[in-house]
């Protein structure tokens, strides 16, 4: 798992968006972001010149923080998307989409991706009737993911699906709330991804 200081807002104010790491303050007024839009530190507020790789930079530091993962593991999720077929960037950020914390944060069983992470490691879930606590682990176009019967009462997934109506669920993803199950319906398509990244930069960056 990645390491996330205590002051993830910072986090948001450095690549200057929103990256919705704190669940349900990200959607208060208490938002860090909303108040200070502008980097952390003493020169926050100064206009400063990027060059073009600390551009590239900042895109790739953008993704990997909105996912929350690692420096190693994201540069290995680099590579496996290297080797397919597709466009690159786009299938660097499929990979990222499918991942099961994110599935479960996009369905609205974790009120963050951060928490998903913890809830799967913790076996609340099941894909395709099998346990699975593996929040790296890519699911596949017809993975059903329910909440296991016994979890069903566990306080941060019930308030999550309780506060899920403040997002959408992705188009390629398929919730039913009331039974604690979900779908991936589809494999996600670059449209799919809400993230405003430049992925082009991410590849540029990596091919230095
Ligand atoms: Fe980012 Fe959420 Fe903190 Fe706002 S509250 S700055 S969206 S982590």
């Amino acid at each position: 798992m990645s390491c996330i200081p205590n002051s993830v807002c910072k986090l948001c104010r450095r690549e200057n968006m929103k990256l919705f790491l704190k669940g349900e303050r990200c959607f208060t007024d208490k938002c860090s972001f909303e108040r200070r839009p502008y980097p952390p530190g003493q020169h926050g507020q100064s206009r400063l010149k990027f060059s073009e790789f600390a551009l590239q930079l900042r895109e790739k530091q953008k993704a990997k923080r909105y996912y929350g993962v690692g420096e190693s593991q994201f540069r290995k999720y680099f590579s496996e998307a290297d080797r397919l077929r597709g466009v690159t960037g786009t299938e660097l950020l499929k990979l990222l989409e499918t991942r099961m914390d994110n599935v479960i944060y996009s369905l609205g069983f974790a009120s963050s991706r951060r928490e998903a992470r913890l809830l799967v490691k913790h076996n609340h879930f099941l894909v395709n009737g099998q346990k699975c606590n593996i929040p790296s682990a890519n699911l596949q176009k017809g993975d059903v993911i329910e909440v296991r019967e016994p979890s069903r009462t566990v306080n941060k997934i019930m308030a999550a699906v309780e506060s899920v109506k403040k997002r959408e669920i992705p188009a390629w993803l398929e919730a039913d709330h009331g039974a604690f199950k979900g779908t991936v319906k589809d494999v996600p398509a670059r449209e799919n991804v809400t993230l405003p990244v430049e992925e082009s930069m991410i590849v540029e960056y990596y091919s230095r």
